[in-house]
């Protein structure tokens, strides 16, 4: 299989690169990424052609994207607060950055294109477990772009007969997901503050849940619907249906370290959802030999990284 990625270096990108050269030995991936938030180091040791360059770029994803049998959208701005912090970069990688994808896929005759979404587009519907038949009602620049990246690659089913698959990412965790910004996600940091005696910070209190992801599923759900070109005109839930709560989360966090937390409570954050859990029925349907990670073998895995 030879495969384009989007964002490869990135958290999930350059995971997903590991994970394809290990499972299709004799594959080739090709990774494009601007490096805005990505890092050259997490493909240390990969034999992938890595191509430095943004999405924006059109004539460039173009050439990049010729000959590749499927291509692998992660590409993006993330982080609610991000976008919330300034909203027009978001809207242009994420939203005219997708558009870009499918087009050059379009152009190049390539029939398969996978793309990250996420569970932010559920927003202000508080129905739980999420089916992905649910409304969607965005709350944040970050979640409507990430409804806009989905609802392109659909339309493009529709439209142009283009085998798309949108997965729907709940907050995924894992090795290479780095603490050290001011956007980085729950996990990393947290593990981050106990390792260094820091507090760690909840915004409200700590009973906001997840449906945290370890970063080794969602490799394991993208290189399946690779290898297997899956293609939906309905997006598909990344996730299996836990519910920790973020006290939860420090507890398990405290045994896997084997090291007491402090806690930090501030005030709520502006287009954050209470709770996030999907029902895991298309997953299971689509892709019944990926299953989930238990909480605790992923954080060894990624406190082992740290
Ligand atoms: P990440 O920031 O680590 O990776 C994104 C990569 O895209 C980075 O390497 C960055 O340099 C690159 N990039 C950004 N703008 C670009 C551009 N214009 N051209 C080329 N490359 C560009 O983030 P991640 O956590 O690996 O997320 C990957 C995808 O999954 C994103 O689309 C994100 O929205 C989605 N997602 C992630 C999560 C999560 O929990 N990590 C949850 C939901 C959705």
């Amino acid at each position: 299989m030879k495969v384009l990625i989007t964002g490869g270096a990135g958290f999930i990108g350059s995971n997903l690169a590991r994970h394809f050269l290990r499972h299709d030995p004799t594959g080739e991936v090709r990774i494009l990424d601007d490096l805005s938030t990505g890092r050259i180091e997490n493909l240390d040791g990969l034999d992938v052609d890595f191509v430095k360059g943004s999405i924006l770029d059109y004539d460039l994803l173009v050439a990049t994207t010729a000959g590749v049998d499927s291509v692998v959208h992660l590409a993006a701005l993330g982080s609610v607060p991000r976008s919330i912090a300034a909203p027009r970069p978001t809207h242009e990688t994420n939203i005219t950055g997708t558009l870009n994808v499918l087009e050059a896929a379009r152009e190049t005759g390539i029939d398969h294109v996978v793309v990250a979404s996420s569970s932010s587009v559920y927003g202000s519907n508080l129905a739980l477990p999420k089916s992905e038949f649910d409304w969607t009602r965005p709350m944040s620049p970050y979640a409507t772009s990430k409804l806009a990246t989905e609802s392109y690659a659909i339309a493009y089913n529709f439209s142009f007969g283009l085998k798309t698959l949108a997965f729907r990412f709940f907050n995924v965790y894992g090795p290479r997901q780095f603490a050290d910004h001011v956007y980085a996600a729950v996990i990393p940091k947290f593990i981050d503050a106990a390792l260094n005696d820091r507090p760690l910070v909840i915004h409200g209190d700590g009973l906001q849940s997840r449906d945290f992801t370890y970063v080794g599923t969602v490799c394991a759900a993208l290189f399946d619907a690779v290898s297997r070109k899956v293609t939906s005109k309905d997006p598909v839930n990344l996730a299996f249906g836990t519910n920790t709560p973020l006290i939860e989360l420090i507890q398990a966090i405290e045994s896997t370290l084997g090291v007491p937390a402090r806690v930090q409570h501030v005030e709520t954050r502006a287009g954050d959802v209470r709770a996030s859990r999907s029902d895991g029925i298309r997953m299971r349907e689509l892709f019944p030999t990926v299953g989930p990670t238990a909480l605790g073998v992923g954080l060894r895995e990624t406190a082992a990284w740290f």
